[in-house]
């Protein structure tokens, strides 16, 4: 026999869809009706969802932007003693949204934290994919810039397994262009777009190709990128000229000789010298 729920004390996590609202499961639907508080990641979003389930709990938001004052009041509700569901805009709360802190106050004063299953754009693209699923890793959303950005995905260029990454529509150009610079045009890459939506698209197979189709037609909506491993024999070394090309395009984007050298080194592991004194033999043009 099932327990009872909602159970006062008890944190639920909440899957809902991420696009199809057929994707809700009874059982979280009834939990969501019957739950006495709704922490949203953004209450107008989840308003229309929740209305139309007749949701009576109270509902509050909790996001990024007002984490640490909330979470106090949250646990403190879960004390009293209240049932609290956390749903996110889209998906499983706690991948790539607020909720891991939630989940961790709620456990540390000793309080029952409940799963109740759902859609998650990760694993839902990645199955689709036809890329190896048997062993992957999931990156969410990559830095935006910096050295941290090159060094994550100088990380993901040498993994072996196939990787998951979130990233909005109007950075994917940007991130399909490193992502081709570091693994190059051939590696297999997936596109997932608008998953479970009337226009669902997977686009690849490769690098190359889903870069030549998103400069053709803008990228919209929501996209999930599954990338296949590099290949687990050797991890092939960039060819002399592949390096130069690549140091030069460093310099082209503003970077000192010194600077383009260090990048490159963090990106391939080839020596800092050995990449500064390539660029040094080059034929001056
Ligand atoms: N918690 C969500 C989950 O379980 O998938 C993820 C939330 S994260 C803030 C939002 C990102 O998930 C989007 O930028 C996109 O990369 C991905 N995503 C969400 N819905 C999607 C969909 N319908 N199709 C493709 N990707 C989606």
């Amino acid at each position: 026999m099932q327990r009872p729920e909602p159970a006062p004390g008890t944190l639920y996590l909440v899957g809902t869809p991420i696009g199809n609202l057929g994707d809700l499961s009874p059982r979280a639907r009834e939990l969501l009706r019957q739950v006495d508080v709704i922490a949203c990641e953004d209450t107008r979003h989840s308003g229309q969802l929740l209305g139309s389930l007749g949701a009576k709990g109270r509902k509050l938001s909790f996001h990024q932007h007002n984490t640490r004052s909330r979470l106090p009041q949250l646990v403190e509700l879960l004390k009293q003693p209240l049932s609290l569901a956390l749903i996110s805009d889209a998906g499983l709360p706690g991948i790539s949204d607020p909720g891991e802190a939630l989940v961790t106050a709620a456990r540390a004063e000793g309080h029952e934290v409940i799963c109740i299953p759902g859609p998650c754009a990760a694993t839902t693209a990645l199955v689709s994919s036809g890329l190896p699923s048997g062993r992957f890793c999931f990156e969410g959303f990559l830095p935006t810039k910096g050295r941290e950005r090159q060094q994550r995905l100088a990380e993901i260029a040498k993994e072996t397994r196939t990787t998951v990454i979130y990233e909005a529509p109007h950075r994917l150009l940007a991130l399909l262009d490193a992502i081709a610079s570091q693994c190059g045009e051939d590696r297999p890459l997936l596109v997932a777009r608008e998953l479970t939506k009337r226009y669902e698209q997977h686009i690849g197979p490769t690098v190359g190709a889903a870069r030549r189709h998103f400069r053709e037609h803008a990228p919209q909506g929501e996209c999930t990128l599954v990338l296949g491993g590099a290949p687990s024999q050797a991890i092939i070394q960039p060819s002399e000229a592949e390096l130069l090309r690549r140091l030069e395009e460093h310099i082209e984007a503003g970077a000192s000789a010194s600077v383009a050298a260090r990048q490159l080194a963090e990106e391939t592991g080839t020596s800092r010298r050995e990449l500064y004194a390539l660029l040094h033999r080059r034929t001056p043009h």
